[in-house]
């Protein structure tokens, strides 16, 4: 291994552009650390071979790459349009989930809840806020009589935003059961839940891993203006947070996610959770082989705000450019990662776990010493997500003998997970880190490397101890 591997990492969507073996393995090589497949979109079979694919493929150390498995979540989306589709000002539509209505039901959407706190004057919003319309009347609970505000074309399972509403819909669907089901068995290493509302939507998807004996970390994807005012709990609860900036300018002004970005990372930050900004890094590329400066300026932006990782979703699933969207963040990753600007940033105000202490002295020690490299041993990727937090200037490399919780570890900040082979006694742990980095050629003779975990082993979060070796 060479330790020129990008600490920012990057999380590339699955979609039609890219969906063969061919430009997964071409996309890995050139930088992809874990692969999302959106269960918004396709059959379950397509689903389901989307995964078999990605599970073929093999990284630079002979490993499958991390799949993160997003699930569609309570969103609202267009089932049926029955009216002309091209929107225009002053139009007046109903927009329906009552299948059984058959005469004003000109847009049919998701069913399942009752416009309950809909009232006349309510905004709605369509295709990510580019057209919308203002409720005129409710017709019945499940009808409501619209005007439009601004036109365009809208087109089935596009979105469908009710900004600052509350809606009866459930947390997990059917669909989502039976998604997150699949996702268990088929070994994807993420979950991600859309539209988090609240801490408790984190109980109902264990409570289905629980059932399948099957537990995955879970990642909430903030995009709803409900979340924002549960941020804390929901970072508490949760294991890791997702910026879903799409979502999240249509829910709530737009102008207001350049500081929740701020906000979200920094309390994810501060809690020791990795954080992913995703949507519309480089949007001009989905039609054009070049960014603009703006989205380079925005990648950077998220890299100094201290992002553990960077997801693109239409760019390689729809665009035109699937490979040079993964070249220009990965130069753009490059030049802008090792701005001293946010090392070690994050200092805690009081240390009150012996976990806390010992991540912030290797992060301390390795700012002040020439360290080459942090090596810990973990079991769970704890020792390396407390450690990644502080964002150290050395590099992390996380030892683990578990396939599944190394490929976890991939869109930790700057950690390189490596998969190692069982031991019976934690005296024998010293001597496989020397083989590691010699096999592996990671640091020099003469170098100081930190060695730091857990002792015992097998107790997940016991990082208790830090010891400064010389290779
Ligand atoms: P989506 O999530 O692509 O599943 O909508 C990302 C976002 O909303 O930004
Ligand atoms: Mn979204």
């Amino acid at each position: 291994m060479n330790m020129d591997n990008n600490r920012v990492k990057i999380l590339a969507t699955v979609g039609p552009s890219c969906n063969n073996k061919k430009s997964l393995q071409k996309m890995l090589d050139l930088g992809v650390n874990a692969f999302r497949v959106n269960m918004s979109h396709g059959t379950k079979k397509q689903k389901t071979d989307k995964i078999k694919l990605i599970k073929t493929l093999k990284d630079k150390w002979g490993m499958s790459p991390c799949i993160l498995a997003d699930l569609a979540g309570p969103k609202i989306r267009i089932e049926k349009i029955n009216c002309n589709p091209n929107l225009s000002e002053k139009d007046i539509l109903t927009i329906s989930n009552d299948p059984n209505l058959k005469e004003n039901n000109d847009i049919l959407v998701t069913q399942g809840f009752q416009f309950t706190d809909i009232s006349e004057g309510a905004k709605i919003l369509i295709n990510d806020g580019r057209t919308s319309l203002i409720v005129e009347d409710k017709i019945s609970p499940n009808t409501l009589k619209c005007s439009v505000v601004v036109g365009g074309l809208v087109e089935d399972r596009k979105g469908v935003n009710f900004p600052g509403i509350s809606l009866d819909i459930p947390t997990i669907s059917d669909q989502d059961k039976d998604d997150l089901i699949m996702s268990l068995n088929e070994g994807v290493d993420w979950i991600a839940l859309s539209f988090v509302r609240s801490a408790e939507d984190y109980k109902k998807i264990k409570k289905i891993m629980t059932e399948q004996n099957i537990h995955l970390p879970v990642m909430a994807k903030i995009e709803k203006w409900e979340a924002i005012q549960n941020l804390d709990s929901i970072v508490e609860s949760f294991d890791a947070l997702m910026v879903a900036r799409g979502d999240l300018g249509v829910e709530i002004p737009e102008t207001r996610v350049p500081l929740l970005q701020k906000k979200i990372i920094e309390t994810s930050n501060s809690k020791g959770k990795p954080v992913i900004i995703a949507t519309q890094f480089l949007e001009n590329m989905v039609e054009n082989p070049f960014p603009t400066r703006a989205e380079v300026s925005d990648i950077a932006n998220a890299i100094y705000d201290g992002a553990d990782g960077l997801l693109v979703t239409g760019e390689t699933a729809v665009g035109k450019y699937p490979l040079k969207v993964i070249e220009i963040l990965q130069n753009v990753i490059k030049d802008n990662e090792n701005v001293n600007l946010f090392y070690g940033n994050y200092l805690p105000e009081e240390v009150t776990k012996t976990a806390e202490g010992i991540s912030h002295a290797v992060s301390q020690v390795s700012k002040n010493l020439k360290i080459s490299a942090i090596v810990t041993m973990t079991h769970s990727g704890g020792t390396a997500r407390m450690i990644s937090r502080h964002r150290p200037k050395s590099p992390i490399i996380a030892l683990t003998p578990f396939k599944n919780i190394a490929r976890q570890m991939s869109i930790l900040w700057g950690v390189n997970a490596i998969v190692v082979g069982k031991y019976k006694d934690i005296d024998e742990i010293p001597a496989l880190c020397r083989k590691v980095l010699d096999e592996k050629k990671l640091i020099k003779d003469g170098e100081l490397f930190i060695f730091t975990g857990g002792v015992p082993m097998n107790v997940a979060g016991t990082t208790n101890y830090l010891s400064i070796q010389k290779k």
